[in-house]
């Protein structure tokens, strides 16, 4: 046997033992237990055509959680902020001016990314806590004729705001831009129509309410996106989220055979959403919008007998993230949702910015909004407090 004495020897850990919380913050949200189930049954290749047909289910059932029938409908191997990421990279040529509707942190990197890419940004800021103003977008497309793009947040999970994604898209089409909708905590969650209300390309992630495991992005591009991603003057910078390649490897009409190695896909989470997007399809789509908005006025009720009051105002509160004030008196937040964490297996989601130690972020999102958790988050917060 061949010795290496310079060799440095090896840590030595146990198999790792994760806790049992209860997961109701911004996300990650608590996972159907066939999903996790789903990610220990055998690797195949990735180019397998048992993979392939599966991938083409996926698609299908995306399609169907996105209400579109897009065909460069896809999932981006990587979390919800490589979504964004794609949507920014392809469609922001540089010196192209985008309009972002900013009503919280996911805004700020909407405007980040057109930085990056060489865009002019022009900012509409909202008072946190609000939802995207119609009016101020009208006004400033007025403004700047020359805007190719208008993004902004379906769903701000730093805040719990909901916008009004249909008129914002109506605006922006009327003015002959392309629209860019975040709606990582939307999907699944509120109603959302991605081909009705004209939306060029949207993004989503896997750990919110679809409730399956950190790490994909769900993604849509619709026609005239495509269009405009294949006559782009300039080379998109990044190559791994560069849709003229990925395209290939995922477009309709590819026999089985002919698709084309881009990256290895990770399989076993691919099943994982397979498996949770096929949950969502068995229940249905106004199913789970219902469910969501009954467990969040189930916790409503809850959390105002305790004294808390809401960040959002009625009208534009996500049911899947309920942005909370803690009742008066009560001080250093961060220490009860320790407790909370540590006593209870609970975990609650923090103030961001400058919300931080003011407000709770609690997460109704997919299979974790239900009766029963809503219950035991209630309970424990009372005990805490
Ligand atoms: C969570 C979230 C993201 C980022 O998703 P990751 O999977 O954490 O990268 C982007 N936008 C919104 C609105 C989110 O809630």
């Amino acid at each position: 046997m061949m010795r290496y004495s310079d060799i440095v020897g090896p840590p030595a850990f146990p198999t790792f033992e994760p806790a049992e919380r209860l997961l109701m913050g911004p996300g990650p949200s608590p996972i159907y237990p066939s999903v996790l189930q789903s990610l220990a049954k055998p690797t195949l290749g990735h180019l397998d055509p048992q993979f392939i047909k599966m991938m083409d289910e996926v698609k299908q059932m995306t399609q169907y959680a996105f209400q579109t029938s897009y065909p460069l409908t896809f999932i981006v191997s990587a979390p919800g902020s490589a979504g964004m990421e794609t949507a920014f990279v392809n469609l922001v040529e540089p010196g192209e001016k985008v309009i972002v509707c900013r009503n919280g942190v996911f805004g700020g990197r909407m405007v980040e990314n057109v930085l990056r890419c060489g865009g002019i940004p022009v900012i509409i800021d909202q008072e946190w806590g609000k939802p995207v103003d119609p009016d101020s977008l009208e006004i400033t497309l007025k403004a700047n004729p020359d805007t190719k793009i208008v993004a902004f947040v379906h769903a701000e999970t730093s805040t719990g705001a909901a916008s009004d994604a249909q008129l914002i898209c109506e605006i922006a089409t009327k003015y002959h831009c392309l629209t860019i909708v975040d709606s990582v905590t939307g999907l699944g969650g509120i109603p959302l129509f991605t081909e009705k209300w004209n939306i060029d390309a949207i993004y989503s992630g896997s750990q919110k309410c679809l409730s399956c495991i950190p790490g994909l992005s769900p993604v849509a591009f619709s026609p005239r996106a495509a269009e405009k991603i294949k006559n782009r003057k300039s080379k998109v910078q990044s190559w791994f989220l560069d849709l003229n390649l990925v395209m290939a490897y995922w477009e309709d009409g590819l026999q089985a055979g002919q698709r084309a190695y881009h990256h290895t896909a990770p399989v076993n989470s691919l099943y994982a959403l397979h498996e949770a997007l096929r949950l969502l399809c068995q229940e249905g789509l106004e199913n789970a919008w219902n469910r969501h908005r009954e467990m969040h006025l189930l916790l409503l009720e809850g959390l105002q007998d305790l004294g808390f009051t809401f960040l959002v105002d009625e009208p534009f509160r996500l049911p899947q993230l309920n942005a909370v004030f803690l009742p008066s008196g009560i001080e250093n937040e961060a220490n009860l949702r320790k407790k909370l964490l540590l006593e209870h297996q609970l975990e609650v989601g923090a103030g961001l910015g400058a919300l931080s130690g003011k407000i709770w972020r609690i997460g109704l999102m997919g299979y974790g909004a239900n009766k029963e958790n809503v219950e035991q988050c209630l309970n424990a917060i009372k005990k805490v407090i």
